[in-house]
């Protein structure tokens, strides 16, 4: 009530100054001039208060402008107070602002692709994925409808359903595939999300693929342990009706079963622990020289009656690196090479450092080569050429997908150059090149 009273103080004090003033000019000159006199000032009143109504309505419209100086008590009030909230709007406007230019930063920076949409599919935002995925031109296509975007009858029949507890798979090609998801914000508010799944599918296709061929792999040597084992259990008869019995040749044909099986197993275990990058051996220097001459002379003792194994390796080469990954990676080269090269044929094995300083060994063949068309797909797992000579040569599948990772956790690459019914050349090349040798000379001269 006070505070009331203070507010109307200067405004009442006015009021009854001229309603006195009035009243006297009554007394002392003419009633008709004392009545002039209070419509005067009030009329002078209210157009000093029409004047600040307008000066607010124009601060009001400006909402840069700055509060202007009033001095009538009530209006300065006015004028302080809605400078007050406005500029807490403001505040409030500024922060709402920021919070909404974080939120969409986040969303923009989202690998899935982000629509935001209306209850009527007009995109109000999306992000740049999204832009990318639906053909949506930024801000110009706002307020468009989502449908206009869309081609794939599926996606707009799973958009127009509204059941949307369940993901859809929008499949673009074969390797191309995202999964839609339609998040509810409120009634008037609804996210379009879109996921890149070719990755993952193309992962779950490759973990099928690889069950798939390690059943089948180790299915037909079961197959036929199982044929003479029942042979031994229960005595089978040939077509002579004559009882056959379980000799030696058959021993050593499940001999050789079991031990195929045992390879594959050898090197799923080698595969997958490059692939888990699951040793924790430390990598040690040692030297390549020595490593690649030992392969060789092993290699040349194995095929001393079929195949003339050479080499040409230069000394003291040194690396950091794991020894028993390098030397799985060379071995496989190396027996391939004799696998796949028919009796009497050459292998050699080059071991050499490079003008840039790179270390090349290269296994060469005169055998019988690869096709240009599977040179690209020889590295993956399972991946034969000549099936029936892989395995009748003990092959398993997987010897070049060992060198690719045992090569990858050195920084290595694999290079396969082959000409069909020519011969072939498997060409490693590591990256640094440590000559103890040299290091040593260097201490030597710092001494
Ligand atoms: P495998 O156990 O079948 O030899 P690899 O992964 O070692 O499996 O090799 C994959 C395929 O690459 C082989 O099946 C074979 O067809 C082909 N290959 C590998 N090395 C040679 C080579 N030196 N000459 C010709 N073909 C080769």
């Amino acid at each position: 009530m006070l505070k009331r009273l203070r507010l109307m103080g200067p405004v009442l004090f006015r009021l009854v100054l001229l309603c006195c003033t009035s009243l006297a000019i009554a007394g002392l000159v003419s009633p008709f001039w004392g009545i002039i006199v209070l419509i005067a000032g009030l009329f002078l009143e209210i157009l000093m208060d029409l004047n600040y109504i307008v000066l607010l309505a124009q601060w009001l419209e400006d909402p840069e402008a700055q509060s202007p100086s009033v001095s009538s008590g009530l209006w300065s009030e006015i004028f302080y107070r809605v400078s007050r909230s406005r500029k807490a709007l403001q505040t409030n406007t500024r922060r709402l602002q920021d919070r909404e230019a974080r939120y969409r930063k986040t969303l923009a920076a989202l690998p899935e692709g982000i629509v935001v949409v209306k209850s009527d599919w007009a995109v109000s935002w999306c992000n740049e994925t999204a832009e990318r995925i639906f053909g949506i031109h930024g801000e110009d296509d706002f307020g468009r409808h989502l449908f206009a975007f869309v081609d794939n009858a599926g996606v707009l029949a799973y958009l127009k359903a509204g059941r949307f507890d369940e993901a859809y798979t929008w499949r673009l090609s074969p390797e191309k595939a995202f999964e839609l998801r339609v998040v509810t914000v409120d009634r008037k508010n609804a996210i379009v999300v879109a996921r890149d799944i070719s990755e993952q599918e193309r992962l779950d296709a490759m973990r099928r693929d690889f069950v798939a061929n390690v059943s089948h792999e180790l299915r037909t040597p079961l197959t036929v342990l199982m044929g003479f084992l029942d042979m031994a259990l229960h005595g089978l008869t040939d077509d002579n009706n004559k009882k056959v019995e379980l000799q030696t040749s058959h021993l050593s044909l499940m001999r050789e079963q079991a031990g195929r099986m045992q390879r594959l197993i050898n090197d799923l275990l080698t595969l997958s622990r490059l692939e888990t990058g699951s040793s924790d051996k430390k990598p040690e220097v040692f030297s390549l020289s020595a490593l690649v001459s030992t392969i060789t002379e092993e290699i040349r003792v194995m095929a001393i009656n079929t195949h003339q194994v050479t080499s040409a390796v230069a000394p003291d080469i040194w690396i950091t690196g794991h020894p028993d990954e390098i030397r799985s990676a060379i071995v496989n080269l190396m027996t391939n090479a004799v696998r796949y090269t028919p009796a009497g044929g050459q292998i050699h094995a080059h071991l050499a450092v490079r003008d840039d300083g790179m270390i090349v060994i290269s296994v060469v063949d005169n055998g019988i080569g690869i096709a240009p068309k599977d040179i690209p797909r020889l590295t993956e797992r399972f991946y034969r050429v000549d099936k029936s000579r892989s395995r009748d040569t003990g092959g398993t599948g997987l010897g070049l997908a060992i060198v690719k990772h045992a090569l990858l956790h050195h920084n290595a690459r694999l290079k396969i150059e082959s000409t069909l019914g020519k011969g072939s050349t498997f060409t490693i090349t590591l990256p640094a090149v440590i000559r103890v040798k040299d290091e040593e000379d260097q201490q030597q001269h710092a001494g």
